[in-house]
Formats: C-alpha cells, structure tokens, sequence
C-alpha cells in the first residue's frame, strides 16, 4: 500500500518510522511519502493560513498549497501509467502488495482521507475498509481546518472519506493521522507477525463485531497472589472459547452499553443466552433489542 501524508508539520510522522508500522516499510508493505504543505506556498512567508470568511475566532487553511499539493501528488499515479510501469504495478497494488517503483499504482487515484472531528467514526470497519484500498493520501489540518472548495474539488477526481477519531478536538490532524495509519497497518498482509491475531481483536468482523475483547493474561500463572483464571489452564479449547466470548459479553455490557444495543437475538447461541441472562441482559422481541433486567423494572 502507497500512504502520501501532506501537513505543515512532516517531523510529527516520524513514529510512522517505528515499531510496527516502521518495519512494514522497511519490508516494503507498506510505502510512506511525507510531504511539507509548505513547498506549495507561493510567498515569501509561506503562508497557509488565513482569516475566515463571515468572521469569527481562528484561521483557515488556504485552499491554494492544498490544491497543489493534490494535484502533486496525484500527478505521481498519472506519471507512473505514462512511465509504463502499467498494468502489473496496478495489478500487484490492487492484490494488496506493494507496487514497486516507489509503490504508486499505475493510473489509480488514492482515495483522500481528512481526519476531522465532523467527519464519520474512525471504526474498526472503515480501517478494514480502507486496508483494501492500494493508495491512500492523508491532508491533516492545523487551525479551524481547510478551506471548504478543497475537499469538493477533491471529491470530483477521487474518493474522500472524512473521518473522526473520536469526539474531542485535537490541536491538529497529525496524530490522527498516526491512529488510523497504525490501524489500518496492522490490518494488511504479512504485516502481523501472527496473521490470526487481530480475529480476536475487539470489534473485529465476525464473531467480535459489535464486542471488546476480554481480560488477556500470560505466565506466571500466580502474581502477587492473584491467580490466572482456572479455566484457561485447563488446555480444554471449548471451555476456553466460551469463557473469553462471555468475558467479552460482561466488559462490552460494562464499558459499552451502546454495543449492546446492536446485538441480535439470533448471533447467540443457547449457552451464549444463558450468559447473557446471568448478566441480566434479556432480549425484548418488540424493541428488537436486549434490556437489562435493571432497566426492565425500574420502567
Ligand atoms: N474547528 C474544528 C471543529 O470544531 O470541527 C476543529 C479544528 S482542529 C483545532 C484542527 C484539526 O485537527 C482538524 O481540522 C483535524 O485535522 C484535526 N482534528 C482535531 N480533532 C480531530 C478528531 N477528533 N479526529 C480527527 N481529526 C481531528
């Protein structure tokens, strides 16, 4: 995968040099170009920023370095159709590997991501949604964010996806830009060392959508007398399996009531229903929901 990242502020993206995302670069999975927004600038001051339109505290990102920088960067896709690294670099980005020469799929557009506190959740399922995708360019913001026309002019040539990272307001898109690359890393082949490990993950598609992981624990089996549960000693793989999905039931109930909400009837199985009503959870057929008993009586 290609990743471009365009900011005033390219030294921020240095972790992107570490640990997990840093050595799938190394072993080129994943391609990462930095850009400074400011080689766009046209003046003296290099100047980004100015003054928003109808008034109002902070400044606005100016929509001309961001244009160029756009375009820049999309040239980069263009040049390598022209250059005929052609149909097998495109071919190759789309199965997911790295394309090559620089990694920039040959006539492919990236699809733009704005980190932005009004834009859609950052979930787990955008960041597998957009681990699928061979080229993806980033434009965080500084001040009160870009100039509008920036990302509808965007629109018209490529894919934009707007995306919070949670409901606060950071100074800046770079670490947003941090979080997503590091989920969406760990997501793509051959990255993990364990390709299996992120089935397990909270939230993870399948048996884990809409769940959080459970408790984990490793040797030694007691620490300061606090004992490793006796089941996931037992070597017993059933047993194990249903006491973490029921784990996973109690701190999902406990830390995220809204996920509850969603699940269905009809994904659990009789002893899975068993657990949920321990937990006091009951499924209201008319609501088409689960309720806890709690809830149920004080109604
Ligand atoms: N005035 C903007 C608003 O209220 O929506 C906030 C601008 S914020 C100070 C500057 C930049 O930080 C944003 O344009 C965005 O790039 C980034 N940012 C801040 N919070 C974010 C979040 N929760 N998710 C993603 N990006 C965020």
């Amino acid at each position: 995968m290609r990743i471009d990242v365009i900011t005033i502020f390219p030294e921020y993206l240095e972790p992107l040099n570490v640990s997990l995302v840093g050595k799938a670069r190394a072993r080129g999975q994943l391609d990462v170009h930095l850009h400074d927004l400011r080689s766009w600038t046209t003046d003296v001051h290099r100047t980004v920023d100015d003054t928003p339109y109808g008034g109002g505290p902070g400044m606005v990102m100016k929509p001309e370095p961001w244009g160029a920088a756009l375009d820049a960067v999309l040239a980069q896709g263009a040049d390598a159709l022209a250059s005929g690294e052609g149909a097998d670099a495109g071919a190759a980005a789309g199965a997911g590997e790295g394309s090559g020469d620089g990694g920039v799929p040959a006539g492919e557009v990236p699809t733009l991501v704005v980190p932005t506190p009004s834009g859609r959740p950052f979930t787990q399922e955008l960041a597998q949604e957009l681990a699928g995708r061979p080229w993806l360019a980033f434009a965080p913001a500084r001040y009160e964010g870009i100039d509008r026309r920036v990302i509808e002019e965007a629109a018209t040539r490529m894919p934009v996806v707007e995306a919070s990272i949670g409901d606060y307001v950071l100074a800046g898109g770079e670490v947003a830009v941090l979080v997503m690359v590091e989920a969406i890393a760990r997501l793509l082949p051959g990255v993990l060392g364990n390709a299996e490990s992120h089935r397990d993950d909270s939230f993870a598609p399948g048996a884990m959508a809409d769940l959080l992981e459970g408790p984990v624990y490793t040797k030694p089996a007691e620490w300061r007398g606090r004992e490793v549960p006796e089941v996931l000693l037992s070597g017993h793989h059933g047993k194990i399996a249903r006491w973490r999905r029921e784990q996973a039931f109690a701190r999902t109930l406990a830390h995220r009531p809204d996920l509850v909400d969603r699940w269905q009837l009809g994904a659990f199985d009789k002893k899975e229903r068993e657990a949920l009503s321990v937990l006091g959870l009951r499924w209201d057929g008319e609501a088409g929901r689960f309720r806890s008993v709690a809830d149920a009586v004080e109604e």
